[in-house]
């Protein structure tokens, strides 16, 4: 146990209106962070300049502030940041672990079957061993991602709620897309940089994003940074069992705070998360006081009508 302050964050997206799983992992993040007297912060992850828009960006700090989560730091917008990407990828490519793919998707899907049940390919690597005529050839086709070479090593890191996590880097993940085709940095790269960067310890966000953690482990050791605390939270589900689905327009946040006032959805959040025996409206200071990681559980969680 190291004694340096925790520092945790929230890390959205702005691709459309907050929705009960945004709220779910900023209130989960914040009392993680809270109960052990860290510090919080908010960090806009908007690199997708066709997805993510201005509007979404403030009405989403506007429901961070109406629930009584204020960061400690200044917001961070990562499409201010590029040059810092830009470094990054530098060191990387002063390593030679970078090179240039023309694979389309369709591509990528026909060669290789799909490794997870949510879809993930494992690319098998075919533009590494490109010519250089080849390169030039298809350069002229279409503008190239860069992906990063990977080790046959295993990454290994115990999550606080899902406990050991083991994945092979070359079999179960392959070369990944650090810069996309279109010049955008991609979110492995940029989390990576910017949770290292802005000091973060401890990173709280959804199961959907544990199996990226080897990756943002990987690039972090080759960056030379430090690994911080990992906790992934279930998936919040609806009552039928469905994936939430940011079309649930009950979990839309415009809904949400027609129905709940901010204690009534961070009390209703904490239930659902199994912090609490009952859904008490409590704010958000008050919830960090109860937050105990041992009761929140690996099963899906089941959302309130
Ligand atoms: N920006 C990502 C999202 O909204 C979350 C990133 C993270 O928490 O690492 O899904």
């Amino acid at each position: 146990m190291s004694d340096k302050i925790v520092r945790g964050r929230f890390a959205p997206s702005p691709s459309g209106r907050m929705h009960l799983g945004n709220v779910y992992a900023a209130v989960m993040s914040y009392v993680a962070a809270k109960s052990v007297g860290g510090e919080w912060i908010v960090r806009i992850e908007d690199l997708d300049r066709q997805r993510c828009k201005s509007e979404f960006c403030d009405m989403l700090l506007e429901d961070l502030e109406w629930l009584g989560l204020h960061s400690d730091g200044e917001i961070v917008y990562q499409s201010q940041r590029d040059e810092i990407y830009e470094n990054a990828l530098r060191q990387l490519e002063a390593k030679n672990l970078t090179y240039s793919c023309f694979c389309t998707r369709a591509d990528i899907m026909a060669a290789s079957a799909p490794h997870e049940s949510d879809g993930a390919v494992v690319y098998g690597g075919k533009c590494r061993h490109l010519t250089m005529a080849e390169r030039a050839a298809l350069g002229t086709v279409r503008k190239p991602s860069t992906r990063l070479i990977v080790p046959d090593e295993i990454v290994v890191f115990r999550d606080m709620n899902y406990g050991e996590q083991r994945c092979n880097l070359l079999t179960d993940c392959g070369d990944f897309i650090i810069r996309r085709g279109d010049g955008n940095f991609a979110y492995q790269l940029a989390v990576s940089v910017d949770d290292a960067m802005q000091g973060i310890t401890q990173i709280v966000r959804g199961r959907d994003l544990l199996s990226s953690t080897h990756q943002q482990i990987y690039l972090r050791r080759l960056l030379g940074y430090e690994v911080p605390d990992f906790l992934h939270l279930p998936l919040l589900v609806a009552a039928d069992g469905r994936r939430l689905a940011k079309r649930d327009m009950t979990a839309d946040m415009s809904h949400l705070r027609e129905r709940f006032s901010p204690e009534e959805l961070i009390g209703k959040v904490m239930h659902i998360c199994h912090q609490t025996e009952c859904a008490e409206p409590m704010s958000a200071c008050d919830a960090a006081k109860l937050f105990d990681v041992g009761k929140i559980g690996v099963a899906d969680c089941k959302i309130f009508s």
